[in-house]
């Protein structure tokens, strides 16, 4: 499965580090200063399980004359047209230019796929400019950070679809169809998320040492891949294991297997932790396994705050369920403990499972699917705008001061997860209970359970 992909954009908004990033080697240059002269660079990328072609083009200059940037400019262009899909790259803090418009017009009518970025988004500064790329009619834009690696993910998870076609198009040399990345009304529009044997459900399986995540996988895979067990130093060399869980194709990373590998070095504890929040940016779905005797450890609190800030979907499994004598009164403090230790996870599921004898496993697979199809979710413009009009009217804003805040409207500008953005007045005088009121109508009104729930609001004056 091969393919290639040429990283366009002006000059000085990331295309090097980028590169670097897919590259994993120092090869391409990375300057300051705009105009750095430099040829098309080629390297062998690789993003999950994809391998691709990258080519990183010389800036994309607007010059039309026989000087170096004529040049580089007719280069780029040759990039662009030998490339199956283009990732254009704008700069999220200095926002949309006008040369950022004049090569989206250009790659709109020369490019076969285009994959719009916005880089330098890490923290905050780049929040308008990640809005404001929408204007350049090419779709959601990934938020990107090459600098720091962010974004990385969905940088894959929206190469997958396409990786597939290319696949299907070379086997069958079939004309050219677009890939709809534009789509940002229709609700529940995209199938294309749905796991398949080429893009399996990636869950993560997390918890302190001997909750039970390696039980638990060896059940799901139906064999005894993983090695269980109190001894120590049991070593594993793969990360991750694809599987059928009940139907659905899933990739699972064995955080249990990197970690029986850490005993040897006697750092457990502390490397338990990192493999889990390494383990947490791979995955869609986090599943946070408990052991039911010793529920809500500090160690699994830090992950599951962990997965909720980096917007995955998670599910709570309480495991060793067998074990348990009284198991409604048991249930009853997991609820109350997950409520008030986890306030950040509202609303995100809890199972019990027993992962020795597998009773609970069908539980835990329809968590996971509904957890995961919740994150993809979209809500149309229309409905949400309807929304927000009962829910302003039901419970008005505040007015300090005597002027009311308004709520405008609202749109969704991003799934996994779900993220939406009001547009209003006064937003500094927004209180953050009226924001939880919000997230929570959204999260209950709309049905989404176990996903983070992004609320931005935009300031209109
Ligand atoms: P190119 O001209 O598009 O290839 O851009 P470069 O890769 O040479 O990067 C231009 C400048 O932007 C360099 O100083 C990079 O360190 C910086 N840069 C690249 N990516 C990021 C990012 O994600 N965040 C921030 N803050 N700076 C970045
Ligand atoms: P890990 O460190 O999280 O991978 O945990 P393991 O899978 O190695 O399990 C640790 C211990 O808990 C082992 O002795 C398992 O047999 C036991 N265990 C795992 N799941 C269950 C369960 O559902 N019920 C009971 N009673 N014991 C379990």
């Amino acid at each position: 499965m091969s393919f290639t992909l040429a990283i366009v954009g002006r000059p000085n908004v990331g295309k090097s580090t980028l590169f670097n990033r897919l590259v994993g080697k120092r090869l391409a240059l990375v300057d300051d200063q705009p105009g750095v002269t430099r040829d098309l660079r080629e390297g062998q990328a690789r993003l999950g399980h994809l391998r691709f072609i990258v080519v990183d083009s010389a800036g994309l200059e607007m010059a039309e004359d026989d000087s170096l940037q004529g040049r580089m400019r007719r280069l780029t262009e040759r990039a662009v047209d030998e490339a199956d899909v283009c990732l254009f790259v704008i700069d999220a803090r200095a926002g949309v230019t006008a040369a950022d418009e004049y090569f989206a017009d250009l790659l709109r009518k020369r490019a076969k796929h285009v994959i719009l970025a916005a880089n330098k988004a890490e923290g905050r500064a780049g929040e308008g400019g990640l809005l404001e790329a929408y204007s350049l009619g090419l779709g959601e834009p990934l938020r990107l950070s090459a600098e720091h690696g962010e974004g990385m993910d969905e940088l894959y998870h929206v190469l997958i679809p396409m990786a597939e076609q290319f696949e299907a198009q070379n086997v069958q040399q079939a004309p050219e169809t677009d890939v709809d990345v534009s789509d940002d009304e229709g609700e529940d529009d995209a199938e294309n998320w749905r796991p398949t044997e080429a893009n399996p459900l990636q869950i993560a399986v997390i918890g302190r040492p001997n909750a039970g995540k390696s039980t638990l996988i060896n059940k799901i895979i139906g064999e005894d891949r993983l090695l269980t067990g109190p001894e120590a130093g049991i070593t594993r060399d793969s990360i991750s294991v694809t599987t059928n869980f009940m139907g659905t194709p899933m990739r699972i990373f064995d955080t249990a297997g990197m970690r029986k590998k850490a005993r040897v070095v006697e750092k457990l504890e502390k490397l338990s932790v990192a493999d889990g929040l390494r383990a947490v940016r791979f995955a869609e779905v986090v599943v946070v396994l408990l052991d039911v005797e010793i529920p809500f450890e500090q160690q699994d609190l830090r992950i599951a705050d962990f997965a909720e800030t980096e917007g995955r979907a998670v599910v709570v499994a309480a495991n060793k369920w067998d074990l348990e004598e009284d198991k409604p009164q048991k249930l009853n403090e997991l609820r109350e403990a997950f409520e008030r230790l986890l306030p950040q996870l509202r609303g995100a599921p809890l199972v019990t499972v027993s992962a020795r004898t597998g009773k609970g496993l069908d539980r835990l697979h329809n968590a996971i699917i509904k957890a995961h199809e919740v994150w993809n979710r979209r809500v149309s413009t229309a409905r949400l705008n309807q929304w927000l009009g009962a829910m302003t009217e039901a419970h008005p804003p505040p007015a300090p001061g005597g002027r009311r805040i308004r709520l405008r409207y609202m749109t969704q500008v991003k799934t996994r997860p779900p993220a939406f953005v009001v547009m209003a007045t006064h937003t500094d005088k927004l209180p953050d209970s009226y924001q939880r009121y919000l997230i929570n109508g959204l999260r209950q009104d709309f049905d989404m359970p176990g996903t983070p729930i992004r609320l931005t609001f935009r300031d209109q004056g």
